[in-house]
C-alpha cells in the first residue's frame, strides 16, 4: 500500500471492488456519500474490513449508502467506548499542547517554537503565560514569546483495532 495514498483514495479504490453490483454509485455526489459512509471506519483497516463483509454478500442491488454508514458506525462503537474511557484526551481523540513560540522582535514572525513538556493544563500555560508577561515587561528589548496551545492526536486513536 503506497504510503502517500489518502483514506479517501484507498476508500475509493476499495468501493470500487462491489462495481459490478447493480446500482453502483456513479454520479460523484452518490460516491462521495458512499465514500463519506465507508471513511467513518477512520483507518485503512477498517475500511477494508468493511469492505471485505460487504464484498462477501450477493448483492441484487447496491445497499444504501445510510446501511453502509450504520455498519460502520456499529463497528467502530467499541473503539469510541474504548476512547470515552481514555483518560489522557477524556475520550475526545485529541489532546491539548503547549509551546512556548518566540518571536524575531516584537514581530509576528516567529523565530521558534519549543513544546512545553511540563505543562499539562490550561491553567498551568495561564500561570506560565503570566509569569512571562511579567518578564517581558521587564525586559522591553526581548524577543516577544507567547504560550500557545495545539491539538495532538491522541495515542489511543491508533491504539485500537476496528476488528472487534
Ligand atoms: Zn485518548
Amino acid at each position: 500500500m503506497a504510503k502517500d495514498l489518502t483514506l479517501k483514495d484507498h476508500t475509493f479504490s476499495e468501493l470500487k471492488r462491489l462495481a459490478h453490483v447493480r446500482g453502483f454509485p456513479k454520479e460523484a455526489k452518490a460516491i462521495q456519500d458512499y465514500l463519506m459512509a465507508l471513511m467513518v471506519m477512520e483507518t485503512f483497516e477498517g475500511v477494508t474490513a468493511l469492505m471485505d463483509d460487504l464484498a462477501s454478500t450477493e448483492w441484487i442491488d447496491f445497499p444504501q449508502a445510510a446501511m453502509v454508514r450504520r455498519m460502520a458506525y456499529e463497528r467502530t462503537e467499541a473503539l469510541r467506548k474504548q476512547r470515552a474511557a481514555c483518560a489522557e484526551c477524556g475520550g475526545s481523540g485529541f489532546k491539548t499542547v503547549w509551546f512556548l513560540t518566540t518571536y524575531h522582535g516584537m514581530s509576528l514572525a516567529p523565530k521558534k517554537h519549543e513544546r512545553l513538556r511540563d505543562i499539562h493544563s490550561q491553567g498551568e500555560a495561564d500561570d506560565f503565560s503570566r509569569v512571562l508577561q511579567v518578564w517581558m515587561d521587564d525586559n522591553p528589548k526581548a524577543d516577544r514569546q507567547m504560550v500557545v496551545s495545539a491539538a495532538e492526536n491522541c495515542a489511543c486513536r491508533n491504539r485500537v483495532s476496528v476488528l472487534q
